[in-house]
């Protein structure tokens, strides 16, 4: 029998994931001749549509547009302790060059522009225009092929029939009401679940209501796409009580408001002591840790970031400095102590201890340069000059969540996996909400591949419902 289908295909989601699998439908539906209807449901309104999407730079950590970086597969391994999926992760790399290469064709510039990171361990190529350029010019092209944007219209529930498919979704819109559509498919893009503390607290635990989303585009991530689709048998993926973390200055309310500067100072609690190394590597591979440490170790959840004029001889140092306040100055440690509330002979003692631990050396500012602080505790790896030209400075710092990392499994054609490793059928998932990290966050890979996993879903979703037609008629 025939069902009557509001939509062939339902995208749920207006970030990188969403824009891409849904232009990628329409485009393999009209390759393919096949009239289908698509839509893409955004629970924000268009000014705010788009998620983390919207606010990210998206670093991508591809040597070239068309080549991962070096040990692409083999770091994203590692980092997860081997949790990760690694046909998920090949499939990533295998696809990311193509991927880029379509998403420059549609209108978008790639290039290596400048980073937070002032040392990097790997590359970072960038779109001109951010995230941001991605999902207007992805959503574009697709609303040119006929897929229908609509905003303000939050996913709340999905169906299935008799057989295990997804026929049907509820959609909350704007004022209150809900409605029912029928659909042949559906692609969750909707982000993860960053942006609701009941889930925060229930995965990440304690105090996780004092974790703030790195920019205002994490609270539309409210996770009922990853709770709706478990529900109904979809099987989870990634480290649920984990997030990606970063260092930011808590008086900022800028996106990413990251203070990345700390390697070549030191970084203190609120008693005025050390707790880290913090030139135990280049920034990109040990800020998550510093920032996670932060909240999970110390008192109040907040450091400060202890240095002195040197920091502004530092070259590019602004570009590590994403946040709009201005340095806390003081002409004397006992000054800046007072100004940022911690004890003044502790943070003195804290300073002259670590002034003569330094060891002589060259200082340089872009690469590891094995200039220590060693005899005290923690030591410091790299950068260790001492603190002694005032006015002296701090940045009080705290960890913001950039993304959760607890989603749904899906397979590399991006379809959702039941408990028993079946694809749900109908059932597709991208971008954040698909899980995948465990451990360390191997940077400049979550763009990429909702990027790479929105367009094989869009497209695998378009045989999914056309052999559906042929099953109907
Ligand atoms: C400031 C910042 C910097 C970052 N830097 C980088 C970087 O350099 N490199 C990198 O790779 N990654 C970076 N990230 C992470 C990356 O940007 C995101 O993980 C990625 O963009 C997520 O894309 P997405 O499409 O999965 O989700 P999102 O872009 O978050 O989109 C999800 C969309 O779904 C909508 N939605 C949610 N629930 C529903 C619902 N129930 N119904 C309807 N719509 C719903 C939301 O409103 C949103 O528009 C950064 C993130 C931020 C915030």
């Amino acid at each position: 029998m025939e069902r009557e289908l509001d939509y062939d295909i339902v995208v749920i989601g207006c970030g990188v994931a969403g824009t891409a699998a849904a232009l990628s439908a329409a485009e393999t539906a009209k390759e393919e001749g096949k009239d289908l209807q698509i839509a893409l449901l955004e629970r924000a309104d268009f000014d705010h549509r788009g998620g983390n999407s919207r606010w990210t730079a998206s670093y991508m950590r591809m040597k070239n547009i068309d080549e991962v970086a070096d040990n692409f597969v083999r770091d994203m391994m590692v980092f997860s302790d081997n949790y990760s999926d690694q046909k998920y992760i090949e499939t990533l790399a295998a696809n990311a060059g193509k991927t880029l290469r379509w998403v420059q064709e549609k209108g978008v510039d790639f290039d290596y522009l400048p980073t937070m990171f002032l040392t990097s361990s790997k590359p970072r190529l960038l779109p001109v225009g951010g995230g941001r350029a991605i999902i207007d010019t992805l959503s574009r092209r697709a609303s040119a092929l006929g897929v229908e944007i609509i905003y303000e219209a939050t996913v709340w529930d999905m169906k299935l029939d008799e057989d295990g498919a997804v026929n049907g979704i509820s959609v909350r819109v704007k004022g209150g009401s809900s409605l029912h559509l029928n659909v042949g498919s559906v692609i969750i893009a909707a982000g993860g679940f960053q942006g609701n503390q009941e889930m925060m607290s229930k995965y990440i635990g304690r105090d996780a209501h004092k974790i703030r989303t790195v920019c205002e585009g994490g609270l539309f991530n409210k996770g009922e796409a990853i709770r709706l689709a478990m529900d109904i048998g979809a099987k989870g993926a990634g480290q649920f009580d984990s997030f990606h973390a970063e260092p930011v200055d808590p008086r900022s309310k800028r996106e990413e408001a990251a203070v990345m500067t700390y390697p070549y100072a030191i970084l203190v609690d609120k008693n005025g002591k050390r707790f880290v190394d913090e030139g135990i590597t280049t920034i990109d591979e040990q800020y998550e840790a510093v920032a996670r440490k932060i909240f999970y170790d110390l008192p109040d959840h907040i450091a400060y970031m202890i240095s002195d004029q040197k920091m502004f001889d530092i070259p590019n140092y602004e570009q590590a400095l994403e946040t709009d306040k201005p340095a806390i100055e003081a002409n004397t440690l006992e000054e800046l102590a007072a100004k940022i509330e911690v004890p003044a002979d502790q943070l003195v003692a804290t300073v002259e201890s670590f002034n003569a631990a330094c060891q002589p050396g060259e200082f340089h500012f872009d690469k590891k340069d094995g200039k220590q602080a060693i005899g005290i505790t923690p030591p410091k790896s790299n950068w260790a000059i001492p603190i002694d030209q005032g006015p002296f400075i701090a940045y009080p710092i705290v960890c913001s969540n950039v993304f959760t990392n607890g989603g749904i499994a899906t397979d590399t054609n991006g379809r959702v996996l039941s408990q028993d490793d079946y694809p749900i059928p109908g059932m597709y998932a991208a971008g954040e909400t698909a899980g995948l990290y465990y451990g360390k966050y191997p940077g400049g890979t979550s763009v990429l591949r909702g990027l790479v996993y929105g367009r094989r879903a869009g497209k695998h979703a378009v045989s999914y419902v056309s052999n559906l037609e042929k099953l109907q008629v």
